[in-house]
Order: structure tokens, then sequence, then C-alpha cells
């Protein structure tokens, strides 16, 4: 009874106008706020906030690591290639072990031949440096472990004739399958390349007055001009077999090993056409002797020695930025070297190759 009274007693006290404003003021601060959140709501800083917050669960992570995520999203094509490669290596490692079981024997007699090459290569062009001190015993030994290596691989393959392959004529192979056409062109190509260290080790040897020191670098460098011109005409009747072979002997298109073949011959003519151009300059430069300085005459004083051998002249020749050396000493730099031991001035462009007696080392396999 007191509480309502009470009440009452506050209405009655307050006037009526005042309680009128006041109820009209809260209702439209309550309108206002309802519109800021439903405006809020609608706005398009929602969308926005909704996707940064998609894209980035955590707002706090720094830059680049969101530009880190987007490389994963999106990969290069390079990256691509790599993650694929290297999920795939175990496969592949795989794969080679199952060829090398397979082919053993094969693998075994390449390594072997690529190994004797390289050694054969290093010794050869030991001993022609050495000029008249070379070992007479060791150039025999090398011709004849050459020689036993080309006749061992001829009598291991007797029956597949495979010394037909090295005068342009078909082995005796009963499918040219992939293995077999590059197994039968790389060894084909290596006992060539033995052949020519042969040539040559046997030209180191006896020299038969075909050349000087000051010119024997052009004759190494004609004959493996003209050991490249041939090794390249070997692959070519093993390709045409290859082209031509089919597993299954009723398969009748001829459309596409005709078309390959055509690709074939002409890319091998082309590949032809410069190696006949390398090998006639060869000739012309051998018949040129060494044009790269004058013979001149030194006073026979002691202090006047070559800078090579540090001993008296032998043959003083006078290179064209007039530096003089021995004859044999300078053609033996030059060999290897295209300008002049002191001054280094160019006396002609590139670095000569296989003029020291080298024998590539690059496998014709096509
Ligand atoms: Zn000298
Ligand atoms: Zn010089």
């Amino acid at each position: 009874m007191n509480r309502n009274s009470n009440h009452q007693g506050i209405h009655d006290t307050i006037p009526q106008n005042t309680v009128l404003d006041l109820e009209n003021e809260v209702r439209n601060n309550v309108q206002i706020e309802n519109d800021t959140v439903m405006n809020f709501f609608n706005s398009n800083n929602l969308n926005g906030l909704m996707s940064e917050v998609v894209n980035n669960p955590n707002p706090n992570e720094p830059q680049q690591a969101q530009q880190i995520n987007t490389q994963e999203q999106n990969p290069s094509f390079a990256n691509l290639v790599v993650r694929s490669l290297q999920s795939s290596f175990p496969f592949f490692i795989i794969a080679l072990v199952k060829l090398l079981h397979q082919h053993f024997f094969g693998f075994l007699v390449v390594l072997g031949f690529l190994t004797t090459q390289h050694f054969a290569n290093n010794i050869l062009v030991k001993q022609i440096e050495l000029k008249d001190k070379k070992q007479v015993k060791t150039i025999l030994l090398l011709i004849g472990y050459l020689i036993s290596h080309i006749l061992i691989y001829f009598q291991i393959f007797n029956e597949n004739n495979l010394e037909k392959c090295l005068v342009f004529l078909p082995p005796n192979v009963k499918k040219m399958d992939t293995w077999n056409l590059l197994w039968i062109v790389i060894c084909s190509d290596t006992i060539f390349k033995f052949i020519i260290i042969c040539i040559k080790a046997i030209f180191t040897l006896f020299n038969f007055n075909i050349c000087s020191i000051q010119t024997r670098g052009n004759f190494y460098s004609t004959v493996e001009a003209f050991g490249s011109l041939y090794r390249s005409l070997i692959p070519i009747h093993p390709w045409i077999l290859f082209l031509f072979h089919f597993e299954d002997s009723n398969q009748s298109p001829k459309t596409l090993p005709l078309f390959l073949c055509i690709v074939y011959i002409i890319l091998k003519l082309n590949q032809l056409y410069s190696l006949i151009i390398e090998f006639v300059k060869c000739i012309h430069e051998f018949y040129q002797g060494f044009p790269y300085g004058t013979n001149t005459v030194v006073n026979d004083s002691e202090d006047q020695i070559c800078p090579i051998c540090q001993d008296r002249y032998k043959n003083p020749i006078n290179l064209k930025c007039q530096h003089v050396f021995c004859a044999d000493c300078v053609s033996i730099w030059l060999d290897k070297e295209n300008s002049c031991p002191m001054c280094r001035t160019k006396l002609f462009i590139n670095k000569p190759k296989y003029r020291d007696g080298s024998t590539s080392f690059s496998i014709q396999w096509f």
C-alpha cells in the first residue's frame, strides 16, 4: 500500500509534458541505433571483412606468409615441373635399375669403352707433348691395347656382324628396337674413335715425314675432322632400320616411318654439310703450313734465350707481335692456345681444337 502510494506520488510530482518528451527521445535513439546496425550489415564493409577473414584466417599473420600462400596456390610452370620431377625421381631410379639389370652386359661394355677412350686420349696427348722424348714402348702398348679391345668386341658379338656397321652395311640383328639401335651406334662410334686414336698414335711414332712439329697440329686436326665426318655416316643405316622397324610384322602403314626417315635424312645432310666444310678447312690449313710468324735470325749470345724452353733458340720464329720463340716451342703452345705466350696478342680467332692429338669425347648416336 505504501509503495503504490509512493509511485503515484512521484508521477504526480513530475510534470506530464516532461515525461512524454523523455519517452520520445528514448524511442528516437533506439531507432537510430537499429538503423546504424542494419546499414553496417548491409554495406560492403561486411563483404570485405568476410573475404579478408576467409583469405587470411589469422589477420596478424605477416604479409610475407600471405605471399607464400599465394605462390603455393598458383605455382609457376617451372615449379610444377620441378615438383613433378622430385616426386617421380624414385620411380625413375626403379626403372633405371630394371633397365640396368636387363642390359647389364651392354651397359658394362659401353662404360668400359668410354673409360678406355678417356685414358687412351690422355696418354697419347701427353706423349705428343714430349716430342722427341716420347716413350715408344708406352705408345706401342697403347696401340696394342686398343686393337685388342676392337678384336675382342667383334669376337664376342660375332653372330651380329657388328663390324659391318663400320662400312655402312646393316648388322645381323633380329629387331632394331630403341635399345639395340642406341647400343650398336654408340659402340660402333667408340670403336671407330679407337681406330682414329691408333692412326694418331702410329703417326706420332713414325711420322713418315708427313710434316714437321710446326705443322703436325694440322695433321691431327685433319685426321679428327675426317673421323668426325666418317663417324656421322655410321649411324645412318641402323637408324633407317630402326625407323622402319615394327613389333608386329603384319603392321603395314609406312607413311609415318617414311616421313620420319625423310626428316632424319634432311637433318643428317645438314650435319654432313658442316662437317665437310670443317674437313676441307682442315686440309687447307694443313697445306698452308704455319702462317702465324716468319723465320728470323737471333744473335747467338747467352742472354738470347727462348722464353718457353729457357734455352738457346732453335729455328727462331718471329710472331706477328714481334716476340721470338723456337719454332717447335711456339708450335706446341699454339696447338692449345690462340695467343702469344708473352703478350697474349691473339694470333687467330678461336682456340684450336684437336691440334694436340686429342680425340672428341662426344658420342655420335644419331
Ligand atoms: Zn724454345
Ligand atoms: Zn707477343
